[in-house]
């Protein structure tokens, strides 16, 4: 072990990333209704303390994003740590207060504590301890902590322009293996405009929902026999789903609206446009249609899918630091689900993710992390961060 590993690792407390996850359980930054800025503030005063230079970039009013830089010498690589300061709505049947961090054992639960305010407390936790151990870096740590992550990612999305690094480190459950790719989505409303009738006499109307029914078909079709076909090594296949259907006002009436959300799942590779296209292909394919459904409008989505090469070395590096603190070799995965590394990808930014937990118990009731991970998350950050930072460019 370096020198810089070994102070580094008498810098790092793991209660504290514990007590920092603690106070972020507490603010109930629930997204619909983004209300981040009280963790924001907190960030932020947490990281100024630590020695960062912090700006709070305002992406909505009330919902800044956290940029904190613990200063390098000067001429070193950077750095990004990333993860979200949002959380999903609690939902009904927890067994304690979803926002109040409950420990049992060596788990602590509460809505967020591992999607993401247990890879935020660790990153915090890893800056806090790089910046106590003394070690000189030539590079620069960036903390990016951004609203939004589980709606439209309106946060990365926003991040400065002249936002550059060598590496993005995202902080999204792992369970001990480092991601280097993530699916990515596009959700078009589909809109079906018939002719209103009384429901006795329904030939002299044209029916809405019969029209929907018939474009799904043809879709779900599409899915099952095209779709498949589209294999990611580490991110499954691609997948369409309708996830919201609404259609007809009255028992008696042959409705003339009808409207349907899909659901498209992209793996990397696949372009949004391309994909779109496909969709409204398949509906120009059906004459029986009559030209009555067209995509309406599309609703915003955290982004695409993207990946970085597996042979990277900033992948190599990711794993060799995972490797250093779980005493085993990280496998390379994929997220299925969307994540906000697609925005640093699109910067040029060679991106990775790992955070603490297992990544199955997210958006859902008594969510929980383990002390342990909290604890390795906090070592492999700190050691990822060392390594990038501590290199000349
Ligand atoms: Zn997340």
């Amino acid at each position: 072990m370096t020198e810089a590993h070994k102070r580094l690792d008498e810098a790092i407390r793991p209660e504290r990333t514990t007590q920092i996850l603690g106070e972020l359980t507490r603010f109930q930054s629930v997204n619909p209704n983004g209300t981040e800025s009280a963790v924001a503030a907190y960030v932020a005063k947490v990281m100024r303390d630590a020695g960062c230079e912090v700006e709070l970039q305002v992406v909505e009013p009330g919902r800044p994003n956290v940029i904190a830089r613990l200063k390098g010498t000067g001429g070193g690589r950077t750095i990004i740590l990333n993860t979200h300061m949002d959380v999903v709505p609690a939902g009904e049947g927890w067994s304690s207060d979803p926002f109040t961090m409950v420990q049992k054992g060596d788990r602590v639960y509460g809505r967020g504590v591992m999607d993401a305010k247990g890879p935020l407390a660790a990153m915090m936790a890893a800056v806090e301890a790089i910046a106590a151990s003394g070690i000189e870096l030539p590079g620069d740590i960036v903390l990016a902590a951004v609203v939004d992550e589980e709606a439209a990612s309106l946060g990365a999305r926003s991040l400065p322009a002249d936002l550059r690094a060598d590496l993005a480190v995202v902080g999204e459950a792992t369970n001990g293996n480092l991601a280097i790719a993530h699916r990515g989505s596009i959700r078009p409303v589909l809109v079906a405009e018939g002719v209103s009738a009384h429901s006795s006499t329904p030939h002299l109307g044209v029916n809405a929902v019969s029209l929907m029914a018939r474009t799904l078909v043809a879709l779900e079709d599409f899915a099952e026999q095209q779709l498949t076909e589209r294999l990611h090594p580490l991110t499954g296949q691609s997948t369409l789903s309708v996830t919201i259907i609404q259609g007809g006002i009255k028992e008696s009436m042959i409705p003339d609206r009808c409207e349907a959300l899909i659901d498209r799942r992209l793996i990397p590779g696949e372009e949004e446009a391309a994909a779109l296209r496909e969709i409204e292909q398949i509906i120009a394919g059906l004459p029986a249609l009559d030209g009555r459904v067209q995509i309406d409008r599309l609703i915003p989505t955290t982004g695409v899918a993207s990946e970085t090469r597996p042979d990277h070395p900033m992948v190599e590096l990711a794993s060799a630091a995972i490797e250093r603190v779980y005493g085993r070799k990280p496998e390379l995965t994929g997220l299925t689900a969307n994540c906000d590394m697609t925005h640093f990808v699109k910067r040029g930014i060679p991106s990775v993710i790992y955070g603490p937990g297992d990544f199955s118990v997210a958006h859902k009731v008594d969510e929980w992390v383990a002390l342990s991970e909290l604890e390795n998350a906090t070592r492999v950050y700190s050691s990822i961060a060392v390594e990038v930072a501590g290199s000349f460019r």
